[in-house]
């Protein structure tokens, strides 16, 4: 048992938790959309949530690629470090906050 905490390890285990939950979302809203009722959905509300689920899937995809090539907290933008306190909120950041709020306008 150790106490050290790496902040780089938690947040990996987060995304690997976020990208399992995100795929098996999307495997059970498929198979609604191929159900005649659709699971109860409504076929806009079930198309918006598997877009949802695609791109949580395919954003922790790539910030667990990230990590393994160890371009993973680095601005992709400018370069510069991403602060870990934003990563711990969003791990899945690709930008530092000036070149995120640049890159919604
Ligand atoms: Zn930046």
């Amino acid at each position: 048992m150790t106490t050290v905490h790496d902040p780089t390890e938690a947040i990996r285990e987060l995304l690997e938790q976020q990208f399992r939950a995100h795929t098996e979302r999307l495997t059970e809203l498929t198979l609604y959309s191929r159900q005649p009722d659709r699971g109860g959905y409504d076929p806009d509300t079930l198309r918006a949530l598997m877009e949802t689920a695609r791109k949580g899937i395919a954003d922790t995809a790539q910030a667990l690629r990230r990590m393994s090539d160890g371009t993973y907290g680095r601005c992709e933008q400018c370069g510069d470090t991403i602060p870990t306190a934003r990563l711990e909120i969003l791990p899945w950041a690709r930008f530092c906050v000036p070149c995120q709020r640049r890159h919604q306008d």
